[in-house]
């Protein structure tokens, strides 16, 4: 839908100049559709993604940092705010005109205030030079390709959860020239704002550290939209000598009053919130099991899970249809214009279960949708591929939807996130003598790079992150 919006938005296109960079640049849209699409995008982001909301004098403590930010920035009057997403993924996003984003997941991996405050920076240099409103445009200029789940998402309407326009924004890639500007203004940002721009270098550090750890062929979720420029550390022992210039002592860099504000927060993915393991998700708070074909790439988020073909060509995915009866959530999906209903299917447990058939703009697809009454929900599953595949992936979808059943495992009912720890150190300590004495239940050579340290280094006296707890998958 907004799609269309922003097309008709390229007519008024118009050259301005741009605070932070001092360029004329072309900007496809206009400020207050910037802002505007962004507030949008904030709603959608908070309703997919959703704010981790387990400790709110954290979110205080990020709000309040950002608008520190936000005050030395080059377009103080936007209406930035900073809130915490739930996501085990360690990334930060902009979304146009203010809203940022960091997740609950970069928060475990930071070490001092100013290391957050060189990540909010950077995100407030990518609003300042408007950076997703022009890649926004260029985007949808180019079309890019969504994938099957948004191609179909005018006509499933809601039903398609992967094509929010939040969620859209997130997969959006800075360009490496856009880095190195936002890199930049977070480094003045930061500086202005008090904090120690030295800081920035240990963050790049362990983004390095993620990346590497995150092994070939995986690219990690920060390293998706903010490409690494390449030479981002030199850039900033440049700009440390050549335009901040003097000492950094006595500027804030705050590691005790960061450790104590994150202790206790959830690290890495949180069952409770339905996890796979292998190829069955688990919802200890739903009390469902579901199990998808193997090999098949999938996703959990708030409000589906999601899984697609290893050739990319068909989708499953279950949502929650809420109190609504399996009819009256059949007679919701099959009313919506351009969806025809097939013939009835054999689908284990549930109530009512159809093939179908849907024109959209990006060409016809068919599938299979099962209504699945289970604990006073009702659960609707859906299989579709394009016109013509439903022969070859109507077995799978089949077999798929009909293991749709109680969790019946205890330990998976009870299944509990794992958890920073911070822990007091009187003297230096070795990662290998701090996880004898204080044993972690992730690997020592993340343990190492959250606490800021090589695999064989020391970790400083002071506050150090144990992980405890979480699920043996
Ligand atoms: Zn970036």
């Amino acid at each position: 839908m907004r799609i269309r919006f922003l097309i008709s938005a390229l007519l008024l296109c118009s050259c301005i100049r741009n605070p932070a960079t001092g360029k004329l640049e072309l900007d496809l849209v206009s400020h207050d559709q910037e802002v505007q699409m962004g507030q949008q995008a904030k709603l959608d982001t908070e309703q997919t993604l959703g704010v981790y909301k387990e400790k709110p004098a954290l979110n205080d403590y990020v709000a309040a940092l950002g608008k520190d930010l936000a005050a030395v920035s080059t377009e103080p009057q936007d209406p930035f705010s900073y809130e915490i997403v739930e996501d085990s993924a360690v990334n930060a996003f902009a979304l146009p005109g203010g809203p940022i984003f960091v997740t609950r997941g970069i928060l475990g991996y930071l070490n001092t205030e100013a290391e957050l405050a060189a990540v909010m920076g950077h995100e407030t240099g990518h609003v300042c030079a408007h950076h997703s409103a022009n890649q926004m445009s260029k985007a949808e200029l180019a079309q890019v390709g969504l994938g099957l789940g948004a191609a179909i998402s005018p006509t499933l309407g809601s039903l398609a959860q992967a094509a929010g326009a939040g969620l859209q924004l997130l997969f959006l890639k800075y360009s490496r020239d856009d880095e190195t500007q936002a890199d930049e203004l977070g480094f003045r940002f930061m500086t202005k704002a008090g904090y120690d721009p030295k800081q920035m270098l240990p963050l790049f550090t362990m983004l390095d550290g993620v990346t590497k750890q995150a092994g070939g062929g995986k690219t990690p979720a920060w390293l998706e939209t903010h490409p690494n420029p390449g030479n981002r550390f030199e850039a900033t022992q440049n700009r440390l000598k050549n335009e901040f210039k003097g000492s950094t002592e006595g500027m804030k860099v705050k590691r005790d009053e960061y450790l104590k504000a994150i202790d206790g927060i959830v690290f890495g993915e949180d069952p409770r919130q339905g996890y796979f393991k292998g190829d069955t998700f688990l919802d200890p708070s739903l009390k469902f099991q579901w199990t998808l074909p193997k090999g098949w790439a999938h996703q959990n988020s708030p409000q589906a899970v999601a899984a697609q073909s290893p050739k990319q060509d068909a989708i499953l995915q279950l949502q929650a249809a809420g109190k609504m009866s399996p009819e009256e959530a059949a007679q919701k999906l099959f009313s919506q214009q351009g969806i025809v209903q097939g013939q009835p299917v054999d689908v284990h447990g549930a109530k009512i279960a159809r093939s179908f058939q849907a024109k959209t703009q990006q060409g016809s697809i068919e599938g299979v949708a099962a209504f699945i009454p289970y604990q006073g929900s009702t659960y609707m599953l859906i299989g579709y591929t394009a016109a013509g595949g439903l022969a070859g992936y109507g077995d799978t979808f089949l077999s798929s939807m009909s293991s749709f059943g109680e969790l019946k495992d205890a330990s998976a009912l009870n299944a509990q996130p794992a958890r920073v720890k911070i822990v007091h150190l009187d003297a230096p300590m070795s990662v290998a003598d701090f996880n004898a004495k204080y044993p972690s239940t992730i690997k020592a050579d993340l343990l190492a790079l959250i606490n800021g340290v090589e695999a064989g280094g020391q970790i400083a006296a002071g506050h150090a992150k144990q992980i405890v707890g979480g699920v043996q998958k």
